[in-house]
């Protein structure tokens, strides 16, 4: 293993009314390096009291913070984004040590978080509304975009820093304050965007808080004076949140998993569609809700797929994330490492054939070897569940409906991709492909401009955009008689 020339990860701490403090309880949680599974830090363990404490800071933060101009938190979020940028290194080191992220890999997430927090800090100076007139004699009606106050945003381990900034950039740009919960598995860069945001900040408007899900997080989406839980997790996850949420009607935002379909025409450019999956689908060790993994590929261009793609994945390097030549890391945990095998050994099990990878590597840590699975039946486990591991299978349709119809039978709806060279087909297939990103000839690719969210169980509400700042923000209709 290359040691990395690592930061200080003492600061385990919350972070509450602009101040860094431990648990009330003194306890702690160990967060591992999934590459060792050694432990890497100790951190904060939060309960109910700890929650209290933070949504009373950024209830009382809301009465001045949502009295900023639009202006004014411009020029905070913009202080932020540029204070990102100026740690970056550090930032990286840190997410590579703690998600097991290559090193090689990881410059594209964060120029998406610097990108993300300049694009909210400048679209919410540009909210939008209808004009203003009489609709009724003698009335002069107006819309304005309130903000709803504390919102609990509550972010999974697959991209620590970048998914807490989809929740943070939005809510603070329209005037709420936060109350962020990171995974419990990926508080580390959190931490750090917690010591930047307090040199900017008024004390209370950004606050984190660090624990479990059952406890710190269910105690924040229970709390009864959080306007709006934003959560990025498990479809489990986000079904017990809506139902706690639903107690007092708090408004929620669920970006949950997802099982894209990556549907390969015989016109496709099959050279292009293997050196897309190779990299996209193994990203992040497949851990990415959009990851290509479920590959749905015509007649004539099956057999000629299935080999390249096997080759291109048998060639990927897997190891030491610290490793310059490395592609793929481990996975984040025993616990998810076990989930990947198990699902790959059913799936053989069920009949689909092992064109390369298919078991756990030896030795520390928490690798799976990347995974080529051909032929499993549409029913079977692996294609309508979430894997969330580097595993990719591989069907053979007959015509267009019925790629189609494979394409939407899943629970999931996020993000989906076609390869063809037929101009009505694309526009076909994207009309009735029931997810919220469809790529031609592409899959992955983001930008903040663009929304990002789900059909179906993944979720409702969109990350990034113009529409993520709408979900932070309440339509309020004003009627001035004169
Ligand atoms: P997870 O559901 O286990 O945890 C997500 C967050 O919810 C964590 O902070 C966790 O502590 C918290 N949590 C867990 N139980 C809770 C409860 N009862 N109350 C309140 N908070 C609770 O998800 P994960 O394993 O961290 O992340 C992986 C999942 O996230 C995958 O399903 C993936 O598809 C999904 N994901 C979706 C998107 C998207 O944009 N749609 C992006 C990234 C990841």
């Amino acid at each position: 293993m290359i040691t990395p020339n690592i930061v200080d990860l003492s600061n385990g701490m919350n972070f509450i009314n602009g101040e860094f403090k431990p648990a009330r309880s003194g306890l702690t949680d160990q967060v591992l390096d999934p590459a060792t599974g050694s432990v890497i830090a100790q951190v904060a363990s939060s309960d109910a009291a700890d929650v209290d404490e933070a949504v009373i800071a950024a209830t009382e933060a809301f009465t001045t913070w949502s009295e900023t101009t639009p202006r004014e938190r411009f020029e905070m979020l913009s202080a932020l984004a540029d204070a990102i940028e100026g740690d970056l290194d550090r930032l990286k080191q840190i997410e590579a040590l703690n998600v097991g992220k290559p090193l090689s890999i990881i410059d594209f997430e964060f120029d998406l978080t610097v990108d993300n927090f300049r694009f909210f800090a400048a679209a919410a100076r540009f909210l939008d509304g209808r004009a203003a007139g009489e609709y009724m004699a003698d009335h002069t009606s107006f819309l304005r975009r309130d903000p709803l106050g504390v919102i609990a945003s509550i972010a999974p381990w697959n991209y620590p820093l970048n998914m807490a900034t989809w929740k943070i950039g939005p809510a603070l740009a329209t005037g709420n304050t936060v109350v962020l919960k990171p995974s419990e598995l990926t508080p580390l860069s959190a931490i750090r965007l917690a010591e930047l945001a307090a040199e900017i900040f008024p004390p209370g408007v950004f606050n984190l808080v660090l624990g479990q899900g059952e406890t710190t997080g269910a105690a924040l989406v229970a709390h009864p004076d959080v306007a709006m839980v934003s959560v990025t997790g498990d479809v489990g996850t986000g079904k017990l949140i809506a139902k706690s949420a639903s107690e007092n009607l708090k408004r929620v935002h669920l970006e949950l998993g997802g099982k894209a379909p990556v549907i390969v025409f015989d016109d496709a450019d099959i050279e292009a569609v293997v050196s897309t999956l190779a990299e996209a689908s193994y990203y992040n060790s497949g851990q990415d809700c959009t990851a290509p993994c479920r590959v749905i590929a015509g007649p004539g261009v099956f057999e000629d797929l299935a080999e390249r793609l096997t080759a291109a994945v048998a060639a990927l390097k897997v190891g030491d994330p610290f490793d310059p030549d490395v592609a793929v890391g481990p996975v984040i945990s025993a616990e998810q490492q076990s989930r990947v095998a198990g699902m790959v050994d059913r799936a053989v099990a069920a009949g689909a054939e092992l064109t390369t990878g298919g078991s756990v590597r030896a030795g520390s840590g928490f690798f799976y070897e990347p995974t080529v699975l051909v032929n499993p039946a549409q029913d079977a486990e692996i294609v309508q569940r979430e894997v969330f591991g580097p595993v990719v299978s591989l069907q053979r349709f007959s015509d267009e409906a019925q790629a189609l119809a494979w394409a939407n039978d899943v629970d999931f709806g996020l993000a989906a991709s076609v390869w063809t060279s037929d101009v009505g087909r694309a526009m076909r297939m994207s009309k009735r492909l029931q997810f919220g990103t469809v790529w031609v000839n592409d899959h992955i690719p983001i930008v903040s401009e663009m929304p990002h969210g789900g059909f179906k169980q993944s979720g409702y509400g969109k990350d990034m955009s113009v529409y993520a700042l709408e979900h932070y923000t309440e339509l309020k209709h004003v009627m001035i008689k004169f």
